[in-house]
């Protein structure tokens, strides 16, 4: 349903007015709601804004221009001349938030570039070492801007500002690259199994509340995953963060309290233990649910590469198998057999199609004994086989399906009380392999082994039909065979 609210959009390609006044508007604000938190004079317990800014520049990457980084720092400039009294130590302070804004936004523009067409909206992995060096960089800065305020020295400032930006960042940049508008998510419906992750969750927290000690910070990990594995990326950013960021306030007003009585008494280890118990299943969560998306994929490309009833190759999982075969040094001639069962309409109409299917299976692992680890056997479709080998020449070729051809008929097939006969005709192509594609080559064979093998059903059917350097060749069974 497109309401006012989902189609509203705060920035616009080609509308800089409009973008200078959003990037103002949403600076001011989170630097607000930055030093409303403010615990000491200089440094904010927790500061959404350089995460926020370096989301959007990130995001919109229309916005990544000089005056509009510009804007920003003007609004911060701005706002602390009207609220604070630091003069000129602002312009270092606010320039080192400029500092993490930039490196951010540009680390993670590089990276969309990089990866065009690629559906991978973030990269968790990356997104986390870019925050690392621009919390660095912005804590060089800011640490040195604001020595002298509130009488700190330059390393306890740097590692406050390090360890604030750093954390502030790893929550907010994810969640302000994923956020939808509030229309557009997928939130899970209201069944109680649905909201069980948040649930968790909440009394997650609510036990590092209870509990407290070193461990109780680790208390909501599992939660987390849950949320992960259950909701969509977007929703998930959002309640990480909003965990994250209750957690740091909640530390900072001793609502948690980090620090229970001394260390090796009981509520201390108490909570460390069950922290880093906590902590240990989290990889172990992870590493199930990625075992069991690999596996799901190897079952799946399994049914897409061979056919489920023959077990050879289907028709694209021998284009694959070709594609793999082109990595490896392989021979110069290629041939191509086409082979189709005679008369196979007639098996089924007699005995049945659980016959046909029978006879289809046992036909498959007949070629496939001959052909051995000489060459690939597919089923391109209803009766129709192919086996492709590299071979030293066309009469090499010939050979191998001469011998297919006898083996299937010297096997009669035994289907409940009966025996059957089974006959193949084969049709042959074979060419040069060399500098040129095998999906290519296997095209171009195929269509000559098709020709021939429309040559061996006209001529009487289970024969072998190919172009042999000068001449058409055909065998045929002897007679009385
Ligand atoms: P020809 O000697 O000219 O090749 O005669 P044919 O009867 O083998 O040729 P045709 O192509 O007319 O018949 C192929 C039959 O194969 C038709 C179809 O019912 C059957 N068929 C195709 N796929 C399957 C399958 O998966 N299982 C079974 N049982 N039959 C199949
Ligand atoms: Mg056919
Ligand atoms: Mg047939």
């Amino acid at each position: 349903m497109p309401s006012a609210l989902t189609s509203f959009k705060l920035f616009l390609p080609d509308n800089p007015l409009r973008n200078a006044a959003g990037i103002f508007v949403l600076t001011t604000l989170f630097y607000f709601v930055g030093a409303e938190l403010r615990l000491v004079e200089a440094l904010s317990l927790f500061w959404p804004l350089n995460g926020v800014m370096a989301g959007v520049f990130a995001r919109y990457a229309y916005l990544n221009r000089l005056h509009y980084y510009a804007v920003s720092y003007v609004a911060m400039l701005v706002y602390d001349a009207v609220t604070t009294s630091w003069g000129v130590a602002s312009l270092i302070i606010n320039l080192s938030n400029m500092v993490f804004i930039v490196t951010v936004a540009l680390l993670v523009i590089r990276d969309k570039q990089l990866m065009k067409g690629r559906p991978d909206p973030i990269n968790a992995l990356r997104l986390f070492n870019y925050c690392l060096v621009a919390a660095l960089l912005c804590a060089l800065l800011g640490a040195f801007g604001s020595v002298g305020i509130d009488s700190n020295t330059f390393w306890p400032l740097f590692a406050d500002w390090f360890s604030e930006q750093f954390s502030t960042g790893v929550l907010i940049v994810p969640c302000m690259l994923t956020v939808k508008m509030p229309g557009a998510w997928s939130l899970p419906k209201p069944h109680l199994e649905k909201w069980l992750p948040v649930l968790a969750l909440i009394v997650s927290v609510v036990a590092s509340v209870v509990i407290g000690g070193a461990g109780s910070l680790a208390f909501p990990l599992p939660a987390l995953i849950w949320c992960a594995v259950r909701y969509s990326l977007p929703a998930t950013c959002l309640l990480t963060f909003m965990t994250g960021a209750v957690e740091v306030i909640l530390v900072a007003n001793s609502i948690i309290n980090i620090a229970v009585a001394a260390p090796l008494s009981t509520p201390m280890m108490f909570s460390a233990r069950l922290g880093i118990a906590t902590m240990a299943i989290c990889p172990v969560m992870v590493s199930v649910s990625v075992a069991a998306i690999n596996a799901l994929i190897k079952q799946v490309s399994l049914r897409a590469d061979y056919d489920f009833l023959t077990h050879v190759y289907s028709r694209s999982g021998l284009y694959e198998a070709l594609k793999q075969e082109e990595s490896h040094p392989h021979s110069r001639f290629l041939t191509v057999m086409l082979l189709d069962i005679d008369y196979f309409k007639s098996i089924n109409d007699s005995y049945g199609h659980e016959c046909g299917d029978s006879v289809l299976a046992t036909f498959a692992r007949q070629v496939q004994k001959v052909v051995g680890e000489d060459g690939l056997v597919a089923r391109m479709g209803g009766e129709e086989f192919a086996v492709v080998i590299g071979s030293a020449d066309s009469r090499q070729g010939f050979d191998l399906a001469e011998r297919i051809r006898v083996s299937v008929a010297n096997h009669p097939f035994v289907w409940r009380d009966r025996t059957l006969f089974l006959t193949v005709s084969i049709g042959l192509g074979s060419g040069n392999a060399e500098s040129r594609r095998l999906t290519e080559v296997f095209n171009k064979l195929m269509a000559e082994a098709d020709d021939y093998l429309y040559r061996s059903k006209k001529a009487g059917r289970n024969r072998t039909s190919a172009r042999l350097p000068d001449e058409i060749m055909v065998a045929e069974p002897e007679r009385g065979a």
